[in-house]
């Protein structure tokens, strides 16, 4: 049975990541921060086959205890403090948790690994990074591929930029069998309400339920390449079982502003959103990003990966699952 370690099951891509695992049979085993974690008991009813290790991407020792215990054949790191709007105000945290955390979990695998020098033999423990297509930022070229510059925009950006090359870096130096996947933004149902497409899915329901009267948000000019987390999951289990470690962007191929989002989700529920939305500039973004667009060539060619749900499906499926969540609360 393969044995797999994923940081970050907490979060919306952990835990759709850890179902798609064991729906193929593997053993998971999921990396848990701090005492009482509040979001610890809905991950555990969610995914009551996951294995939960204590760790933390700050503490190095509980990181090569986590692996030493679990010996696994695949490691997920897609712990990191993953808003961007908040790495501006807690920058160091996320240049050591986004950044630096790389570093300490491709330590920890080689430490466990007993791997000194260039000359690993077998693939070893498999690693995946999740690099983000914020990297490309103020980007150099449209649409952005694996050889397109970075330009990150955000303390975010920047510290993602890091743990991708030293994802490169200890797969030259040390051969270890460590992929990045470049991916641009996925969302869902379990995206974190704080993120612009939930923010949007989530207050079109409240106000057409009589919950809310308005919605304060940022800029929703810029455009992103949006799809759906559950199809992005399973790009990175198809790295990890290629011959070879290497980088790929997955992304859809297709650009689309907030503010269409924004009119899609009031619109699934009859209403118009220029009558309830207004721009907070509290919301809005020291840097900007303006638009992304993924060139996912290389996946479809080499994965064989495509998207499952277009961006009008995407809408749909969170602002009828806020409709539904929020409509049995008070
Ligand atoms: P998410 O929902 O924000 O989840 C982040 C996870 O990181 C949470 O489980 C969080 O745990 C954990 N974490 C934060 N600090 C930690 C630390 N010091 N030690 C251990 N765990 C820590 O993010 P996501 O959307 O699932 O994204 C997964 C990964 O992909 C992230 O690295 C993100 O930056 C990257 N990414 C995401 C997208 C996207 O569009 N979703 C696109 C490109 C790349 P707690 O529950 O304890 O806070």
């Amino acid at each position: 049975m393969t044995t797999a370690l994923i940081t970050g099951i907490t979060g919306q891509d952990g835990s759709y990541l850890a179902e798609h695992l064991l729906s193929l049979g593997y053993k998971v085993h999921g990396l848990v921060r701090g005492q009482a974690n509040p979001k610890r008991p809905l991950m555990e009813a969610l995914l009551p086959d996951v294995e939960v290790l204590e760790g933390d991407l700050l503490d190095q020792t509980s990181l090569i205890n986590a692996m030493q215990h679990c010996q696994p054949d695949e490691v997920y790191n897609l712990a990191a403090i993953s808003f961007v709007p908040l790495s501006w105000n807690q920058a160091e945290l996320t240049a050591e948790t986004t950044g630096l955390g790389v570093l300490r979990m491709l330590e920890a695998i080689r430490i466990v690994s007993g791997v000194t020098g260039s000359q690993t033999s077998g693939p070893g423990i498999k690693f995946y990074q999740a690099s983000s297509s914020e990297m490309f930022g103020k980007v150099r070229e449209t649409p952005q591929n694996e050889g397109t510059p970075f330009y990150p925009r955000s303390p975010y950006g920047v510290a993602k930029v890091y743990g991708h090359y030293i994802t490169v870096n200890y797969r030259e130096s040390y051969n270890l069998f460590a992929c990045s996947g470049i991916l641009f933004n996925h969302e869902s149902p379990r995206r974190g309400v704080d993120f612009v497409t939930r923010k949007l899915s989530l207050g079109a329901a409240r106000i057409k339920l009589g919950k809310q009267s308005e919605l304060l948000m940022g800029n929703l000019e810029s455009k992103r390449d949006w799809g759906y987390a559950p199809d992005y999951v399973r790009a990175m289990h198809l790295m990890l079982q290629q011959p070879e470690a290497e980088d790929y962007v997955i992304g859809t191929g297709e650009q689309h502003s907030g503010q269409e989002f924004a009119e899609l989700a009031f619109k699934q529920v009859g209403l118009n959103c220029e009558d309830y939305i207004r721009q907070d500039p509290r919301f809005m973004r020291p840097a900007e990003v303006d638009h992304l667009l993924g060139d996912a060539s290389k996946a479809r060619e080499e994965l064989g990966w495509a998207p499952s749900l277009s961006f009008e499906e995407l809408v749909q499926v969170m602002v009828e699952s806020d409709l539904e969540t929020e409509s049995k609360t008070s």
